[in-house]
């Protein structure tokens, strides 16, 4: 790549006319919402403790900063399963409070 070519790229990117989905670049918090059903047989649901409904009070995946709102109000996403679904109203060992 020769000065000039260079130097137009390093303009374009500090235009930020360069749009990168993160997604892409983050498979792992990409949208899984529509993935399967977490199963609850899953060796990582069963390490943390993966219920699809919560029973520990107030603490529920749609309040957990992990979780991402699904197609349902019923199902999201969560990047502690990627590729999977998880409950609205489950609960996990990793259940972390939401702050947004
Ligand atoms: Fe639910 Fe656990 Fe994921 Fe939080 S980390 S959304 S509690 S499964």
């Amino acid at each position: 790549m020769n000065k000039s070519t260079r130097r137009e790229v390093l303009k374009t990117l500090a235009k930020g006319t360069v749009f990168i989905p993160l997604g892409s670049l983050f498979p792992m918090i990409a949208r899984s919402e529509d993935g399967p059903k977490v199963e609850l047989d899953d060796p990582q649901a069963v390490a943390l403790g993966y219920a699809h409904e919560s029973i520990t009070e107030g603490e529920t995946c749609d309040g957990c900063q992990l979780y991402t709102v699904g197609d349902t109000e019923e199902w999201g996403a969560c990047v502690i399963f990627p590729g999977k679904s998880v409950a609205a109203k489950g609960w996990c060992k990793s259940w972390i409070k939401k702050t947004t």
